[in-house]
């Protein structure tokens, strides 16, 4: 009773007040939320195409759908906010979380690719994120606890509009295998069920009113998860990782995708009253990220990552002896060894000869001489392909270059083993997504494996890696093996 008498007063104080304020009266205790969605944003701050980028999308979440910081709004997304283009690669995703932070981020889930940069820099990320990184399902494997050590979560309780909402993190069992191996080499991965049931009944002393899943995994595999956890009243389920674009339910729970590079959004939107404790509607839509207004505070930020970028390309990474020209083996050789010791997992890497452009020059290298030697804005794909397989796209290509392979008299040999390539058996090979793509006569690639795994790396990523590595200069110059 003693709560109800001065809801009577303030109610009939109001309505003494103003007509207007009685009509909203039956509404008192209605709360609503609205989620906007992203993920696998990829460094893609400046958009692929022009108007696409960060800066445009707050403008347009502001414009149509009333976006506030302070509002009831929540922004979420599934991960993988770098590796992508040079503003992202070069400074290690810093300023993806910059511009995440300035949009007004809540959470997010840990994506495959938050690990590229190694442990230190992905905690560092997190220290400079408003936000959390979650991912339930991660633990060290040593002594199976949570790393937050690294200021990784399993879930967060936000509070917005008066509605405390859980938002639980997911994280891709494939990561070990779409990251750099060597980087999550003490971390395990865990099944993804028994653990959102998990922490799923921890919070419930939490007295959230909704629960939220953000998660770094397909729809092939979140659409049977959240069947399989339907008794956990989850409302939403937000993916990554396959770049899908997906606003659908699955029993009660939404799922939302946005397709990646901030090209699109995904929403949704709740309303829900507190005194019955009930969700009473819920809406949800993908959206076009254009007709954004810029957003002038995100617009400046990505400007000062721009020039950074730019002055970044007279960075000397080594010392070269003399000119090698494009055709050169062992200027060949280098670029494709190195993407296959970024990716220990992988047997075999392809690339097209001319996908080496220009010479690299005697003297100081510079990044700029990089970017000159593989100008294009490729990555580099990793198919599954048998050994019959491998020898017909090597057929198709104009004389590819190769590692992970030994050329006999009459056949190949895979360096890994020493053995035969097998018609029996799978390899992991990695082509850049030009001749993916089907460029250069390599349409056969995708027909042997439509499913290839990009892996958002810069093809000229690894080489760049390989010559700082090095440490040349004019007394002790670059070695070409
Ligand atoms: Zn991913």
């Amino acid at each position: 009773m003693r709560s109800i008498i001065p809801t009577l007063l303030i109610t009939l104080f109001l309505a003494a007040c103003q007509q207007h304020e009685l009509a909203l009266d039956s509404s008192v205790g209605i709360r609503e939320l609205t989620v906007l969605y992203s993920n696998d944003e990829h460094g893609w701050m400046e958009g692929r195409e022009a108007s696409t980028g960060a800066a445009n999308l707050l403008g347009l979440w502001r414009q149509k759908e009333g976006y506030r910081e302070d509002g009831p709004f929540l922004l979420l997304s599934g991960g993988d906010h770098w590796t992508g283009p040079a503003i992202s690669t070069w400074f290690e995703g810093e300023g993806m979380v910059e511009v995440m932070n300035a949009m007004g981020y809540d959470a997010t889930a840990i994506g495959n690719h938050e690990f590229d940069f190694g442990l230190d820099n992905l905690e560092q990320r997190i220290a400079q994120a408003d936000y959390p990184y979650l991912a339930a399902n991660i633990q060290w494997t040593a002594n199976e606890a949570p790393p937050r050590d690294l200021g990784i979560l399993a879930s967060s309780v936000i509070t917005v509009n008066g509605l405390r909402v859980a938002v639980i993190g997911l994280s891709t069992i494939n990561t070990p295998s779409t990251t750099n191996p060597v980087n999550v080499a003490e971390l395990t991965f865990l099944d993804y069920e028994p653990v959102l049931r998990k922490t799923a009944q921890q919070l419930r002393a939490s007295d959230v009113q909704l629960t939220f899943v953000v998660a770094h995994v397909c729809m092939s595999a979140l659409r049977p998860l959240a069947d399989a956890v339907a008794d956990l009243n989850i409302s939403l389920m937000g993916g990554g990782h396959c770049n899908e674009l997906v606003a659908e339910k699955v029993g009660d729970t939404i799922l939302l995708e946005s397709n990646g590079h901030f090209r699109t959004y995904a929403r949704a939107h709740f309303k829900y009253d507190v005194n019955t404790d009930r969700l009473l509607t819920s809406n949800f839509s993908v959206e076009g990220n254009e007709y954004g207004i810029s957003d002038p505070v995100v617009e400046q930020i990505i400007s000062k990552w721009q020039a950074a970028t730019e002055s970044e390309l007279s960075v000397v990474l080594g010392f070269n002896a003399r000119e090698l020209q494009a055709t050169d083996d062992r200027l060949q050789r280098v670029v494709v060894e190195s993407w296959l010791q970024m990716d220990s997992g992988a047997d075999i890497a392809i690339n097209n000869r001319l996908a080496l452009r220009s010479p690299l020059p005697r003297g100081e290298l510079t990044l700029a001489d990089v970017v000159g030697l593989l100008p294009f804005e490729n990555t580099i794909v990793a198919v599954e392909l048998n050994g019959t397989e491998v020898l017909e796209v090597i057929a198709a290509g104009q004389n590819p270059f190769i590692a992970g392979l030994i050329r006999t008299e009459n056949d190949w040999l895979l360096r890994k083993t020493g053995r035969l390539l097998d018609s029996a058996e799978t390899y992991r090979v990695l082509v850049n997504s030009f001749m993916y793509e089907g460029g250069a006569g390599y349409g056969s690639i995708a027909e042997f494996d439509d499913a290839g795994f990009d892996t958002e790396i810069h093809y000229r990523q690894p080489l760049v890696e390989w010559l700082s590595t090095q440490s040349s200069s004019a007394d002790r110059p670059l070695v070409f093996p």
